[in-house]
C-alpha cells in the first residue's frame, strides 16, 4: 500500500501515519516530493485495508500496490530522485561522470589517474579495491591498502570515492574510506549484500546483472530500499548475448523503460559494456543522447600496463574528448527533458 499525502498535511500529520503503520508491525517509508510526500509501506504479506488510512488528517488517498515493486516506482515518487553527495548530485541537474581506473593499482597510478579525471571537471572518482575476477589466479585488487589509497585522492583531488563492496566486510571497509558502495554485476542478486547495503548510510551504485531482466534488477533495487536506503543509482553495464564483437551487448533502451517505472538515476558504463576502448566513446554519446544521468568510465595513464580491463580503458587524451562531447550532448537535451 502506498499512501499519498495531501500537499499541505504536516509534518505531525505525517508521523501519525508512520506511527499507525509502525503499530502494525509494518514499515512505513516516508518520500517527500517536490509537491506532496508519499509514505511506501513494507512487510505486509497480503493486502491492507485502506480505509484505516484514508480517514486520517492529511491523508489524500492510499492505493494498493498491483506491482512487485513498491519503493522504486513513479507511483511513490513521480519526480526523479538525486542522489547528493556534498555539491556533487547524480540525477540531478549536471550530467555525473564517474572515471577511474579498473583497479587501484598503486598510488602513483591512482593519483595520476585522479588528475585526468579531476581536470575534466568530474565530481567522482572510481576504482576497485576489491575485485571480482573470473579467474582466481587474476590481480584481485589491493583490498584495505587500496582504499586507503582512493582516501588519499579524495582528501587530495575532491573527489568523490566509488568503489565496489564483494562482500558484507567490504561494506564495513567503504563505509570508512568512500562515498558510493558499488554493487556489481555478478552480485546484484547477492541478497544479503544488498540488505546490508540497505542498511548503509551511503548511497549505492547497482550494477544490472550480466543476465538480469528489468524486473530482476528494479527488484535488487528495491531490496535495498526496503531497508531504509532511498539512495540508490542504477547502472547499465551491458548484458550477455550471443555477440561476439564486443565483450557485452550494452542495453540502452534500458534507460528509457527504466524512466518509464522509476524515480531513480540511471547511469550507464560503456567501459563494461563494450569492453573495447574504441566503442567506449560511441556508446557514451549515444547513452547520453538516450537520457542517461550520468556515465561511468574507465581511464588509465597507460591501458597497456593496467592490471586489469586495459583494453576497455580510454587514456587521458581520449577521456578528455569523451567528457566533451557527452557534457555537449546533455546541454542540448537539457531543455527537453526538464
Ligand atoms: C567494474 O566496475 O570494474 C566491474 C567489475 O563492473 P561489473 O560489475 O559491471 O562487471
Ligand atoms: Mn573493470
Amino acid at each position: 500500500m502506498l499512501i499519498v499525502m495531501k500537499a499541505d498535511a504536516t509534518e505531525s500529520e505525517i508521523e501519525a501515519v508512520a506511527r499507525v503503520i509502525t503499530e502494525m508491525g509494518l514499515r512505513p517509508h516516508v518520500l517527500p516530493g517536490a509537491h506532496r510526500t508519499a509514505i511506501g509501506i513494507t512487510g505486509n504479506q497480503g493486502p491492507l485495508d485502506p480505509t484505516r488510512f484514508e480517514s486520517m488528517p492529511g491523508v489524500a488517498e492510499a492505493i494498493r500496490v498491483t506491482k512487485p515493486y513498491k519503493l522504486i516506482t513513479l507511483d511513490l515518487r513521480p519526480e526523479k530522485t538525486v542522489v547528493r553527495l556534498g555539491d556533487a548530485t547524480i540525477g540531478g541537474e549536471e550530467l555525473a561522470i564517474i572515471a577511474g581506473p579498473c583497479a587501484v593499482e598503486s598510488r602513483e597510478q591512482a593519483f595520476a589517474v585522479a588528475e585526468v579525471v579531476r581536470r575534466s571537471g568530474a565530481r567522482f572518482f572510481r576504482g576497485g579495491a576489491f575485485k571480482p575476477r573470473t579467474s582466481p589466479y587474476a590481480f584481485q585488487g589491493l583490498g584495505e591498502e587500496g582504499l586507503k589509497i582512493l582516501a588519499e585522492v579524495r582528501q587530495a583531488y575532491g573527489l568523490k570515492i566509488v568503489t565496489e563492496a564483494l562482500d558484507e566486510h567490504g561494506v564495513d571497509l567503504i563505509e570508512r574510506y568512500g562515498d558510493v558502495i558499488q554493487v556489481g554485476a555478478r552480485n546484484m542478486q547477492n541478497f544479503s549484500l544488498l540488505k546490508r547495503v540497505g542498511r548503509s548510510h551511503l548511497p549505492v551504485l547497482l550494477k544490472r546483472g550480466m543476465a538480469a531482466t528489468l524486473d530482476e534488477w528494479l527488484l535488487a533495487a528495491e531490496y535495498i530500499m526496503a531497508e531504509g536506503n532511498y539512495n540508490v543509482i542504477l547502472c547499465e553495464r551491458g548484458i550477455r548475448t550471443f555477440a561476439q564483437h564486443s565483450r557485452n551487448t550494452l542495453d540502452l533502451a534500458a534507460v528509457p523503460a527504466v524512466r518509464r517505472i522509476s524515480h531513480l538515476p540511471v547511469i550507464v558504463d560503456p567501459s563494461h559494456g563494450t569492453g573495447k576502448s574504441y566503442m567506449v566513446t560511441p556508446l557514451a554519446r549515444a547513452a547520453v543522447a538516450a537520457g542517461a544521468d550520468g556515465l561511468m568510465i574507465e581511464v588509465h595513464h597507460h591501458p597497456e600496463l593496467a592490471l586489469s580491463d586495459g583494453s576497455q580503458a580510454l587514456t587521458p587524451a581520449q577521456y578528455e574528448q569523451l567528457v566533451g562531447e557527452a557534457r555537449a550532448i546533455y546541454e542540448l537535451l537539457a531543455p527537453v527533458s526538464a
